[in-house]
């Protein structure tokens, strides 16, 4: 029996850390009197999502930076929230703009999330950061793509010509994933769900990210002993949260995301981290 331990990549921990930062660089700023501001649309009712939005707010309220939330109701036209988005870009104070998904049905959400200035689009949404983070231009990284990443840099994982596996495709996890893996320079494979044998590809992953949405669909047999592994999903299973990896994974594994614990509260400081960048590449 295989009585190795994977070291825990305590997302909690490193995200307090992230967190502390901000809050020292948005304290020096309120020297100067300007205090970033987050502005997330809430359209709708969705259980899930005002609890998303709740703690990003209180996330915001911790460090410093002035969070609010517009609640548009269920009823909202694609139009109206245009508009919103439109005020929002105009105002001075709002440095990030964050559009919660999901939208209510009636909504083009694709032409909601587009009309979000490029400089306010703290989810890293928009096409232009998309192209940004491709080219290796600065902009505004997705929150949780980034968070994988800093959590794989801050636990001194090694990026460079490392075989680093990404099990999604989309383009909120699994693209910009891959892409920043690749822009630091590590050789990646992008695993979908028509990929065959999965496994064979995950088995030679120094770098496994687990995105797929799928509980239980990473076994340990299918982990390279010693690689880092980073459970990125939230399912829910008989009312609890767990991610990709089945039973024995943490055993093979030489590093792991706890789920809960791991990505989750890593997205919600990058998106903090985000919120200040966008206030100094915006105003200064
Ligand atoms: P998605 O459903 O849009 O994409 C899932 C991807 O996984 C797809 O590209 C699909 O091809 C692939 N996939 C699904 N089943 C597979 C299989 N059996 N084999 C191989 N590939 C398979 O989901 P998403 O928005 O990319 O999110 C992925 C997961 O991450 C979800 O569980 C989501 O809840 C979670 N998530 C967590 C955070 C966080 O902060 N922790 C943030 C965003 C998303």
């Amino acid at each position: 029996m295989n009585t190795m331990t994977g070291t825990i990549l305590d997302g909690n921990k490193i995200a307090a850390q992230i967190k502390a930062e901000v809050a020292e660089e948005v304290q020096k700023l309120s020297a100067a009197g300007i205090r970033p501001g987050l502005a997330v649309i809430l359209a709708g009712h969705n259980p899930a999502s005002e609890i998303y939005v709740r703690n990003k707010v209180k996330a915001c309220e911790q460090v410093g930076v002035h969070g609010e939330t517009l609640t548009p109701p269920d009823s909202v036209t694609t139009a109206e929230l245009l508009d919103m988005v439109e005020r929002l870009n105009q105002r001075h104070e709002i440095d990030g703009i964050l559009v919660q998904l999901p939208l209510p049905a009636q909504v083009d959400s694709k032409k909601v999330l587009l009309a979000v200035a490029p400089e306010k689009d703290v989810d890293g949404f928009h096409p232009l950061n998309v192209g940004n983070l491709s080219t290796q231009r600065p902009g505004l990284v997705p929150c949780t793509p980034a968070g994988v990443i800093e959590i794989l840099r801050r636990g001194n994982i090694a990026m460079e010509g490392r075989h680093a596996v990404v099990i999604g495709r989309s383009d909120i996890v699994g693209k910009p994933v891959a892409m920043l893996l690749l822009n630091h320079n590590a050789t990646v494979t992008i695993c979908h769900t028509r990929t065959k044998e999965l496994a064979s590809h995950t088995r030679t992953a120094d770098i496994l990210v687990a995105a797929a949405g799928r509980a239980n669909l990473i076994s340990k047999e299918m982990v390279k002993p010693g690689s880092a592994v980073v459970d990125v999903s939230t399912n829910w299973v008989e009312g609890h949260q767990v991610g990709d990896l089945g039973p024995g994974v943490d055993a093979v594994a030489g590093w792991l995301t706890p789920n809960p614990g791991g990505v989750g509260p890593m997205t919600r400081a990058m998106l903090l981290k985000n919120t200040y960048q966008a206030e100094v590449r915006r105003r200064g």
